[in-house]
């Protein structure tokens, strides 16, 4: 039963944004800057976000060269050097927003591990390519020197302006700014439903197992995966990803972002372990759901990964595991869009919401404020 108090004013706001992952976040960041005197609630079903945001590995990259290959098939030349634009221009967004310090932003390389040699003249190709767009010649093959690889590695192609962030101090930092900002952040807060409500919308929520309506003028859906309950049309297909952790170990001292696979499969070190992830072509059926978990069959290839990268002899023990969930669609681009007038969403991220979540906020935040 809400009081006086609660009904008049505390369940009241101009803009409400459900979700608490790097886009909800940054879009009740970037409307507060644009309207400092609106109230704003970010309402998160987790105690943490509980989708992508806090599961990542931590890449900050925008495009491998057998990515791009497979982007070019697909899109054609200006629509796939306009992809990684975006996420060049979001990583930059995220890095002056945050600080580089803090999020621990490190230009330590983005590699594309090569088990046979690559094709010199093609990286030449993906150079020109970009070139015209970032005013720079990113690619380059290196030998696969000082990273103790095993003799199935070729060489490494070497993006020398991509590198790694924390992921856990990303996101803190961004909840301390949007905080300072004067949002309101709610926890273990489900939205079951939206209905249009006099010139705004009831967002029904779901905390300490009550329903409670509130009200706000507008709302952001910034749901990523979960959004087919309020979007039912919306083609979006949730997508599993998982990360195997090792143990601290001394031979991980050196620094990069690491693929392999087409991008289907990366690593990376943090503080003397290696982080280990991917390998959802695996298993697409099994891994397209809303559901954490650990799949056995991934997990095993993870770790026959780790043999064929590393050595047998490298015995690499794995310390910790988990999972989060992705969403795609039929393309790589986010859907960005006002459903009606009151209502407006930022989802669909893909696997590159670190690179392109700051920059799908500050949109999503001018399309609310226009
Ligand atoms: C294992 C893994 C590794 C990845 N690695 C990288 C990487 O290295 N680099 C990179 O660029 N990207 C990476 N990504 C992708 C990136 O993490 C995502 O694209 C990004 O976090 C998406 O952000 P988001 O805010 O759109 O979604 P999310 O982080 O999923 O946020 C959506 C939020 O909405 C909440 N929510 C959903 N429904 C409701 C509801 N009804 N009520 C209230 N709250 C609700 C969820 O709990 C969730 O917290 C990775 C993803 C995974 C899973």
């Amino acid at each position: 039963m809400l009081s006086y108090w609660e009904k008049t004013t505390l369940r009241q706001f101009d803009l409400i944004v459900v979700g608490g992952g790097i886009v909800g976040l940054f879009t009740a960041l970037f409307y507060s800057k644009q309207h400092p005197k609106h109230r704003v609630a970010v309402l998160e079903r987790g105690l943490f976000p509980e989708g992508a945001s806090t599961k990542n590995a931590g890449f900050a990259c925008f495009g491998s060269i057998s990515e791009l290959e497979n982007d070019l098939k697909n899109l054609g030349h200006s629509e796939a050097a306009s992809l990684v634009m975006s996420r060049y221009d979001g990583l930059q967004i995220l890095r002056n927003e945050l600080g580089d310090d803090r999020i621990q932003y490190q230009e330590v390389g983005g590699y594309e591990v090569c088990f046979d040699s690559p094709d010199e003249q093609r990286v030449e190709f993906f150079n020109n390519l970009i070139e015209p767009y970032l005013g720079q010649r990113p690619y380059s093959v290196v030998t696969k020197k000082g990273f103790g690889f095993s003799s199935k590695v070729d060489c490494l192609i070497r993006n020398k302006l991509e590198g790694t962030i924390h992921t856990g101090e990303m996101i803190a930092a961004l909840q301390e700014k949007v905080s300072k900002a004067g949002v309101v952040s709610f926890t273990q807060t489900e939205v079951l439903q939206i209905d249009d409500y006099n010139q705004g919308k009831k967002v029904l929520v779901k905390t300490l197992g009550e329903s409670v309506e509130l009200i706000a003028t507008q709302v952001a859906l910034c749901t990523n995966a979960f959004s087919k309950r309020f979007m039912p049309e919306e083609n979006i297909e949730p997508g599993r990803g998982m990360i195997l952790l090792s143990k601290p170990n001394e031979a991980f001292n050196w620094k990069g972002s690491f693929h392999y696979h087409e991008g289907y499969n990366y690593f990376r070190t943090i503080n003397n372990r290696l982080l280990i992830g991917g390998g959802r072509h695996l298993d697409r059926e099994g891994e397209s759901t809303l559901e954490n978990g650990i799949n056995k069959k991934i997990e095993d290839s993870l770790k026959s990964d780790l043999r064929m990268l590393f050595g047998a002899e490298s015995h690499i023990e794995i310390d910790q595991a988990w999972s989060g969930i992705m969403a795609f669609g039929e393309n790589k681009k986010p859907v960005i869009k006002r459903i009606d007038p009151h209502l407006v969403a930022g989802i669909r991220l893909g696997g590159m919401g670190v690179a392109i979540g700051a920059a799908v906020g500050k949109r999503l935040a001018g399309l609310l404020g226009a």
